[in-house]
């Protein structure tokens, strides 16, 4: 069995959009759990979340629910500037306990993504039914996340369509509804799977790839900041939520989940003007900086970005400038077998 690990490219950061890029994007915030400073890694502190919902309700930013943002934008329609959705995994007790007191008494609508076999549990970690029912009767959302938190690329597509089908059941039956939201386990996606959500009939799908929503048009990928301890504090929620799309097409490779040609060539093109491409770094998670090729190549004025891939993780970094505020951020996530210079497996 080959080890396989998630890979970022492109994570852009830095001035660049005019500011009528704004037009049609908008950042969403991932949590997990609150107050649980054993788990580091998914927590926010009660004090980070007073302090994130403080800046979210400062007048700078519209904060919409995950439905209305993917509404407007299936629809064609422009944002406001600053667009924010709040989303939160797993279905954890703190939710009920924690955050949805202060999201409710803010005023800011989120929504919650349940994988619903956690739930069927009855875990005390876990919401109860009766927890969501209270919850979407205040006017809570919930999204489906399957029934057993899947690793969907690895799942057969006889065994995705089940776990669709039998947590829209636990939905039916326990809320009365189906979701219209999905957010994939893991963050973990392929064309395939995206795929067989599209074709289930969510309006859309989200991964836990830092990103602004509004920079390929996929709406079946659509990236997520996650927050947590470590990657939650004042400085780094202000970077992501007054973040822009850089605007790319021609994404490579277009499947998310690699299973040939590893390392593949990756790449995409800028769509307009971006600014000096030159200040793109790209970075690799096992080997540093790496090599990043801007070509020149006039495609209606558009510049490609290609660069060789020898490691999973990487990053385009761009710094943002002095005069500038506002930061283009992209990153384009993808699948990759874990490779070495030899070329042998890890
Ligand atoms: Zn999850």
């Amino acid at each position: 069995m080959k080890a396989f690990v998630w890979g970022v490219l492109g994570v852009l950061t830095g001035v660049l959009a005019p500011v009528a890029e704004a037009a049609s994007s908008a950042v969403v915030l991932m949590y997990h759990r609150f107050g649980e400073s054993e788990y580091p890694s998914t927590n926010t502190t009660v004090e980070q979340l007073d302090a994130h919902i403080a800046e979210l309700t400062s007048g700078a930013y519209t904060v919409m629910a995950l439905d209305d943002i993917v509404a407007e934008l299936n629809a064609g329609e422009a944002l406001p500037d600053r667009t924010v959705g709040l989303s939160i995994d797993d279905g954890y007790r703190s939710i009920y306990s924690l955050a949805w007191p202060r999201f409710k008494a803010a005023g800011l609508p989120f929504t919650v993504f349940i994988a619903t076999g956690h739930i069927d549990r009855r875990s005390s970690r876990h919401l109860s039914w009766d927890q969501i029912r209270e919850m979407r009767d205040a006017g809570v959302d919930f999204g489906h996340h399957t029934v057993s938190h899947l690793h969907m690329p690895k799942a057969s597509a006889p065994r995705i369509a089940k776990e669709i089908a039998d947590a829209h059941g636990r939905f039916e039956t326990e809320l009365g509804f189906r979701p219209k939201l999905f957010a994939y386990p893991y963050g973990e996606a392929s064309l395939s799977v995206a795929a067989a959500i599209k074709a289930a009939g969510f309006s859309a799908a989200f991964g836990q790839h830092s990103g602004v929503i509004g920079s390929t048009g996929d709406m079946y990928f659509l990236p997520r900041f996650a927050m947590n301890e470590t990657y939650g504090d004042l400085g780094r929620l202000r970077l992501a939520i007054n973040a822009l799309p850089l605007r790319v097409k021609d994404v490579t490779p277009p499947d998310h989940t690699i299973t040939a040609a590893n390392p593949p060539a990756m790449g995409f093109t800028v769509v307009g003007n971006m600014g000096d491409l030159k200040r793109l770094s790209c970075y690799l998670s096992h080997a540093g900086r790496g090599e990043l090729i801007i070509l020149d190549i006039d495609v209606q004025g558009a510049k490609q970005v290609r660069t060789s891939m020898p490691d999973a993780f990487m990053l385009f970094i761009l710094p943002p400038s002095d005069e500038e505020l506002r930061r283009a951020t992209q990153d384009l996530c993808f699948k990759l077998a874990r490779f070495v210079t030899n070329g042998s497996e890890r």
